[in-house]
């Protein structure tokens, strides 16, 4: 019994003048955490389940809060002794009202799902694939292959030996779900669970089908054809109808979603539908302007620079972009980024052309040309660097 006990605001990771809102938080969060229903045969879990409900019902009570802040865990111990949880009474606290509103929500949904053995969707299942930067932008037929279960043939998805076929399951009645009592913290709690004789199906096999075990599918290899839409972008999913698990009591079959990952593109970077890409072009060209050729998704196209045009100047190609998932026909755009490169191993000719053309700029005039000197001077230097 002497075992240390933690500071209740320790164990819900609150400070000591939390309000009610944030120990309720606290303590649902810690709640959903550990329940022994979210972590099966977790002892450590239970533990801390425990924990922290302790914790919840003495600062969630006005006074019980009030005595503990005055005297810690002393206030509560000498009463019941061995209970478990080191003397403190929890028959006074109001924990009807905290389950309804922490595990009602949480465990409800479930069960009630769970209860259920009329005919139901088998689960989605999920593959992916790889595909091409250009394969996304333009589309394309993949094939991915899969292990995917189907009704087994010899018993019909019974599972039961044929000839035989499955009894109502005894420890349930053929209801799928048990109600059993607990001795809990909060007293006695009733729970509804699946019934662990037939997993919730109100059916027991007594002689298993040979072919599949008892389990009523076949797995096997399957291709599966994926149409991936143009446009499609990293990440998103493809949906096949009815090519998930098989459905349970005659529902339908889930589906298949296919997550497709699009592979890096050596130049081109993809934003929605816009393509972003650099074009590299000499400073000449640059300078006087002139065509060059860009690379697209849908080859290469030629571009007229601008003369004077600078450094990172972005350029936008209309409709080279990707494909609107909704309408194919409707493109975003390429945006290009022109990078001016500077020329290195240059010629004895071209670095004299260099000079000249310094010398040009800074005032002294090429000899004895006159007002013409200049054009020929550009040329002389495109040429020199064009080689
Ligand atoms: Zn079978
Ligand atoms: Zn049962």
């Amino acid at each position: 019994m002497a075992e240390q006990k933690r500071d209740y605001y320790e164990v819900l990771g609150i400070d000591k003048n939390a309000d009610d809102a944030a120990i309720k938080k606290a303590y649902r969060q810690l709640a959903k955490k550990y329940h022994p229903d979210m972590n099966p045969g977790d002892q450590e879990a239970e533990k801390k389940f425990k924990e922290a409900s302790e914790a919840y019902a003495v600062l969630s009570d006005p006074d019980k809060r009030r005595q503990y802040d005055q005297f810690g865990h002393a206030a509560f111990e000498g009463g019941a002794g061995g209970g478990g949880f080191g003397g403190f009474d929890f028959t006074g606290a109001d924990m009807g009202d905290i389950f309804g509103d922490i595990f009602g929500d949480l465990f409800g949904g479930g069960r009630s799902r769970r209860a259920n053995n009329g005919p139901m969707q088998g689960a989605n299942l999920r593959a992916q694939v790889r595909v091409t930067f250009e394969e996304a932008v333009f589309g394309c037929d993949k094939e991915i292959e899969l292990t995917l279960k189907d009704e087994c043939g010899k018993c019909h998805g019974t599972g039961a030996k044929p000839g035989t076929s499955p009894i109502t399951c005894t420890k349930c009645g053929g209801k799928g779900q048990v109600v059993y009592t607990q001795q809990s913290l909060f007293g006695m709690v009733q729970n509804v669970r699946t019934c662990p004789d037939c997993n919730g199906t109100g059916k027991v096999i007594k002689e298993k089908c040979p072919d599949c075990y008892g389990t009523g599918y076949i797995s096997s290899k399957k291709k599966i054809a994926v149409t991936v839409p143009a446009g499609i972008d990293n990440g998103q999913s493809i949906r096949i109808r009815g090519k998930g698990e098989p459905g349970v009591n005659g529902g339908p079959r889930g589906d298949l979603l296919v997550e497709v990952l699009v592979s890096r593109h050596p130049i081109f970077q993809r934003q929605d539908t816009n393509i972003y890409s650099t074009a590299p072009i000499s400073f000449v060209t640059a300078a006087l302007g002139g065509t060059v050729r860009i690379k697209t998704v849908d080859g290469e196209v030629e571009y007229d620079v601008k003369a004077g045009t600078q450094t990172d100047t972005r350029v936008r190609l209309k409709g080279k972009g990707v494909p609107s998932l909704r309408n194919k026909n409707v493109r975003g755009d390429h945006y290009v980024t022109l990078v001016v490169q500077v020329p290195t191993d240059l010629s004895k000719d071209a670095k004299e052309a260099l000079r000249a053309y310094d010398d040009a700029v800074n005032g002294i005039a090429p000899s004895g040309k006159g007002g013409k000197g200049k054009k020929r001077f550009m040329d002389k230097v495109k040429e020199a660097l064009d080689e």
